[in-house]
């Protein structure tokens, strides 16, 4: 079937390389007119099937002239590829920074909108830059997204945005959108056409990196001081009788023990319900603390802080918490000072930010691995390119071990022949720790090499680039330097090429390839091989449970046998334990990322209803605004009177007080206002209201400033309770998430109380659009302004 589509791209290629000629014989201006005339034949309706191939002659010439670089067959191909929304592989080396130009160069002629996405602003400035030129001369605007570092102030995002072509982060989009949609006014959004986007690093970014959502915080939370009891009593409990731990080991729970316990414990009876919400929260975010997540391997505790450490490379990650309180839980875990807990805003996960796009497309060295899941989740065909070179590299058979120290000092001995043919050697490793002990016993062979632990991803890029030179050894996790590409130099090439070595299976095959990948470029000579042992992560963490006996029994039979020490384990069937391992690892984050969407999917339907809600606000007449307020004032009077126990006296001044009027005037109020039943405290409540609402009308009489203090009145209510429910949604995740429900699933709760609370949510908003329309102070300034005190 995709072969069908890589055939019918074919044709389309072969027909721009015959139209190469056409605009290879024009001068430059012709050339750059051509822009110009495309523009006038897409406004004219003309078909993509006829622009595509002009645009992409165009395009192709521009690059030869601007950049002295003629793309390749298949970067055409490639770039059709791209064009019409599909993930193309292809392989490190091919130049996928050209090969977007095409698609890009189009996109950008036909609309606003169109993104280029890196993994991070270093590749988003480099590539910009390398390409740049192109678009501009041929008379797109293209921005960047990011600062270029951290000194540049903000970036103009009314620029960037107005853009043509947009080379940014994925987060940086993201947070860009959340942003947006805090605004007041239309014109302090920015992000507002989702056409066309281009992943760079697509695996990356759409499955490495999706496992936490994007959240914006904002103000801090009144200050907690459960967190330290619940930690207290988290720290007595038992694991099997109180709370169970997952196969995966990913998540725990409280048994039916546990929850009485807790109820005997803090004295109280039925933790479950609303009321304890808050408290059987702080339990279940104790629990996780103490029970999944590990000091020095998660996270690292220095002068009383927690710094968390990226999963990937081990770096701290300064200035990053996790979300939701959990970052307070490790702290009362640790013993450190408690810091405050901030307020979710908004959040969003990557997944829902690119779906949002007309058109999604990516580009990478592997993706064919995880095509099954690009199409369920993104609806994209991954389509191999074939390589402009045939690919010369030899990929080797594992070599397996019993134990991690005979593996190691093996693949050593397989570095130093490398080095005496003066081969470039490229060390993966899965670990920092594994990185740091193999640069250890590099050093003790008196090897020189690099070791990727920079702390800036430019620094990185930089050691990457020049590990293709003779005799260069560099040692590497597997996510360092990813975007760039390993050139060797020609005594290297001669030599044999780049030696990829890894020294564990990797979490998927998919980075096991990305990781072979990076040897034989653009037909360079290679190998690639592995070095495994029966005490690997993957294999002690996710080998299916028959191995774990015949495991041990192994290794245990080993230490008697130190002569067989060294030795490779040749049977087939210890290739295939590491197989399956890797294959259980892949599947549970597979199904852990599509978790992580059933829940987003929940919440994207309520953001995107609030979302939309507050546009229309930003958009609307006064006329609209108007009835959204008559709207909200016989939804408030509906609340209050289908409440029996409201029709009183107290209770009904008591309202007016706190939601109409504070300086009311209750001598009044028993002429107007003789008997209590529904129908007469409606229609008192509605004159008196719509009293009100006039004296606002008259204290502002300018009708400009009448539009504006309406739309502010609502947003203001809006936005209030959306980051209410916002914080609410993100902490309820983790409170269905930390118990068994039997026979049904958690996420089956959660959408019961998702739906409930946002009901709820909306009512709040009602009652306080009239409240901040009928109880803010104004304040007149001498310039004719007006500054709003809301209540
Ligand atoms: P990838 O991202 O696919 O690994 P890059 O875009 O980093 O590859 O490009 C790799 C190298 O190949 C770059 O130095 C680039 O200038 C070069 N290159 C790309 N396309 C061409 C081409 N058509 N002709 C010559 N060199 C090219």
């Amino acid at each position: 079937m995709r072969d069908k589509h890589l055939k019918k791209y074919k044709k389309i290629a072969d027909r721009i390389v015959k139209l190469l000629p056409t605009y290879r014989a024009m001068s430059d201006s012709e050339l750059q007119k051509q822009t110009m005339l495309l523009r006038e034949r897409v406004k004219n309706g003309e078909k993509i099937e006829k622009l595509l191939p002009a645009a992409y002659a165009v395009v192709a010439e521009a690059d030869r002239r601007v950049l002295g670089l003629e793309p390749y067959y298949v970067q055409i191909l490639g770039g059709i590829a791209l064009f019409f929304g599909n993930v193309a592989e292809m392989k490190t080396g091919e130049g996928k920074t050209l090969t977007a130009t095409m698609p890009m160069y189009l996109r950008g002629i036909m609309g606003k909108g169109n993104f280029l996405i890196t993994s991070n602003s270093y590749l988003a400035w480099r590539d910009a830059e390398e390409v740049g030129k192109v678009y501009r001369w041929l008379g797109l605007t293209i921005s960047v997204g990011v600062p270029k570092d951290a000194s540049e102030e903000e970036i103009d995002k009314e620029a960037v945005y107005g853009s043509d072509i947009v080379y940014t982060t994925h987060s940086a989009l993201g947070f860009d959108y959340l942003f947006d949609n805090l605004a007041t006014t239309i014109e302090e959004q920015y992000v507002n056409k989702f056409n066309y986007v281009l992943i760079d690093e697509i695996d990356a970014i759409l499955l490495d990196m999706a496992q936490t959502p994007l959240i914006i915080s904002g103000a801090p939370k009144v200050q907690s001081n459960l967190f330290e009891t619940s930690d207290w009593f988290v720290k007595s409990l038992r694991e099997g009788e109180d709370f169970l731990r997952s196969e995966d080991k990913r998540n725990v729970w409280f048994t039916d023990d546990g929850i009485v316990k807790a109820e005997t414990y803090f004295g109280i009876q039925g933790i479950l319900t609303e009321e304890w919400r808050d408290l059987y929260r702080h339990l279940v975010l104790s629990l996780r603390a103490n029970q999944l997540l590990e000091e020095n391997r998660d996270y690292v505790v220095e002068e009383g802080e927690i710094l968390l450490l990226d999963e990937a490379n081990g770096r701290k990650l300064i200035g990053t918490k996790l979300q939701a309180g959990l970052h307070q839980a490790i702290e009362a875990k640790e013993g450190v000072e408690i810091t405050n807990e901030t307020r979710s805003m908004g959040s969003i996960t990557y997944q829902n930010l690119f779906k949002k796009f007309k058109i999604l497309s990516g580009m990478t060295g592997t993706a064919k691995t995880d095509a099954e899941e690009f199409r369920e989740t993104y609806n994209v065909n991954v389509i191999q390119i074939p390589t402009n070179k045939p690919i010369k590299r030899v990929d080797h058979a594992d070599e397996v071990y019993v134990t991690n120290k005979a593996k190691v000092l093996s693949s050593l001995r397989v570095v130093k022949d490398a080095l005496q043919k003066d081969r470039p050697v490229l060390v993966e490793t899965g670990s920092v720790a594994m990185s740091n002990l193999y640069s250890l016993l590099l050093l003790q062979q008196k090897i020189p090499h690099n070791i990727l632990n920079a702390t800036t991803v430019a620094k990185e890029s930089l050691i990457v680039s020049e590990a293709g030179r003779k005799g260069a050894v560099t040692v590497a996790t597997s996510m360092a330097g990813r975007g760039t590409d390993i050139k060797l130099d020609e005594e290297a090439r001669k030599n044999g090429g780049l030696l990829v070595l890894g020294t564990e299976r990797m979490t998927s095959d998919r980075i096991d390839y990305q990781l072979r990948g990076r040897a034989g470029r653009q037909g360079d000579p290679g190998d690639t091989i592995f070095f495994v042992s029966m005490e690997d992560k993957i294999v002690v963490e996710s080998a299916p449970k028959w191995v774990a006996k015949s495991r041990k029994k192994l290794i245990e039979k080993n230490e008697h046998a130190p002569s067989s020490d060294n030795q490779p384990l040749n049977e087939k069937k210890y290739e295939k334990i590491i197989n399956k391992s890797q294959a259980n690892r892949k599947n549970q984050e597979v199904e852990s990322r599509k978790n992580i969407l059933e829940y987003d999917e929940i919440i994207s339907v309520q953001r995107e209803k609030i979302y939309s809600a507050r546009n229309n606000v930003m958009e609307g007449s006064i006329i609209f605004l108007e009835e959204l307020i008559q709207r909200a004032k016989s939804q408030v009077i509906e609340a209050f009177v289908s409440n029996k126990n409201n029709l009183n006296r107290n209770e009904l001044i008591d309202f007016i007080y706190n939601n109409i009027q504070y300086n009311f005037d209750s001598s009044l109020f028993d002429q107007e206002l003789k008997e209590y039943s529904k129908k007469s405290v409606t229609e008192y409540l509605n004159m008196l209201i719509a009293r009100q609402i006039e004296e606002v009308q008259i204290k502002i009489p300018d009708s400009f400033q009448q539009l504006y203090f309406k739309r502010i009145v609502i947003l203001k209510a809006v936005d209030a309770m959306w980051i209410e429910q916002s914080d609410n949604l993100q902490q309820l995740k983790s409170v269905v998430n930390g118990r068994s429900w039997g026979q049904h699933r958690p996420i089956y709760e959660f959408q019961i109380e998702a739906r409930r609370s946002f009901f709820e949510m909306k009512e709040e908003i009602w009652l306080n659009i009239l409240r901040n329309l009928l109880l803010s102070d104004l304040v007149y300034n001498s310039d004719g302004s007006i500054d709003v005190d809301f209540p």
